[in-house]
């Protein structure tokens, strides 16, 4: 009898059938590190699967909306395919500007694109109207055709809403995956928590306990905990959603603000990948050291190496977890190998002299 010895990371992600995108607006990695974490078990759940605190933004800018565009589309706002989107204001109409393809030469396709056209189900629950920019840009005046049989037309986001409240935003979220899973549809959803941002913008990224920026986690939290105990509570959802998090920026440079791209507490983020039941705790680096770099923590990025793991990402992970393949035009993640399990060790052939056999 053959024996697979895996090595303590689960089955494959095949089982997972929504994947929750979650951005929590100007969250410090700290947050998820002792001793602070232990005020937050929500992002403490999270973190049991492969993760690093040591992801970065934007190589160029650390503000929200930029940062957002390149989790969406899996490109940067510089370089080659870089998506050009610097302001981070409410953008203009769409009939004057506002949509990402009239930015760029061509249509910018997003997470949102993929999963749609593949017949799933997409959602957008956002903090900041701002993100109507990606309403404008992928709605059904917008958004591309469906070049996939079937037809699910021009319109990627069966849902836009954007509500700062955090407990309407669990609400929206959790019904949003429960009409999904009624259908019986497979679904992606992002979700932008803006509170961490607005109490540091009003009192500073101050770490302190009882701070407004540490109250401002926690209601981020209280979101989260209230979207795993539905999830729990639903068997059409427990152990088919993947909640992959990350920040668009961190913040405290200056005090109020986090507009200093070079500013390591600006730059230094999160990124976690929840695999649908808490497994084990892996270093997202470790498992990735052929692709990715983890820089030091003064460094945006080590020069001449591969990249680091990067916000923008995202969509692509969780396109890969849903085995979809990856946002067209997209650099960040493009190639789908940011590694989210470690390898399975080899079958063991019979006999021979290295195998192993599993302990009762
Ligand atoms: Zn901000």
């Amino acid at each position: 009898m053959l024996a697979l010895l895996a090595i303590g990371v689960g089955e494959a992600p095949s089982r997972i059938e929504h994947v929750v995108m979650v951005s929590v607006d100007g969250l410090r990695p700290e947050c998820i590190a002792a001793p602070i974490a232990a005020s937050y078990p929500a992002l403490t759940r999270l973190a049991r699967g492969p993760h690093t605190l040591q992801a970065r933004c934007d190589p160029q800018i650390s503000v929200t909306l930029p940062n957002h565009i390149d989790m969406i589309t899996g490109r940067t706002v510089a370089g080659d395919a870089g998506h050009g989107w610097i302001a981070n204001d409410d953008p203009p109409s769409r009939k004057h500007g506002g949509t990402l393809h009239a930015r760029n030469d061509g249509y910018v396709s997003s997470v949102f694109d993929v999963a749609h056209d593949q017949g799933l189900s997409t959602a957008l629950i956002c903090g900041k109207w701002k993100f109507v920019l990606f309403e404008q840009t992928y709605g059904e005046d917008a958004g591309g055709p469906d070049t996939l049989a079937p037809d699910n037309g021009r319109d990627k986001l069966d849902l836009f809403v954007c509500d700062p409240g955090p407990m309407s935003q669990a609400d929206h979220t959790v019904t949003f995956l429960h009409d999904a899973a009624l259908q019986g549809k497979r679904s992606v959803a992002f979700l932008h928590l803006p509170t961490p941002d607005f109490a540091g913008h009003a009192n500073g990224w101050d770490l302190t306990d009882g701070s407004a920026y540490r109250k401002g986690v926690a209601d981020a939290d209280g979101v989260l905990a209230r979207l795993l105990a539905a999830i729990e509570a639903d068997a059409s959802l427990r152990g088919k959603v993947a909640i992959v998090l990350t920040a668009d920026h961190g913040g405290g440079v200056p005090r109020i603000s986090h507009v200093d791209a070079e500013a390591p507490i600006n730059f230094t983020i999160p990124f976690l990948v929840w695999l649908g039941r808490d497994g084990e705790s892996f270093d997202l680096y470790q498992l990735n050291r052929d692709t990715r770099r983890q820089p030091a923590p003064s460094e945006r990025f080590a020069a001449d190496a591969p990249p680091p793991i990067r916000n923008g990402e995202i969509g692509n992970v969780a396109l890969t977890i849903l085995g979809l393949p990856a946002i067209p035009g997209s650099t960040a993640n493009a190639a789908q190998d940011l590694r989210l399990q470690a390898p399975a060790q080899p079958v063991a052939e019979t006999g021979a002299s290295t195998s192993k056999t599993a302990s009762p």
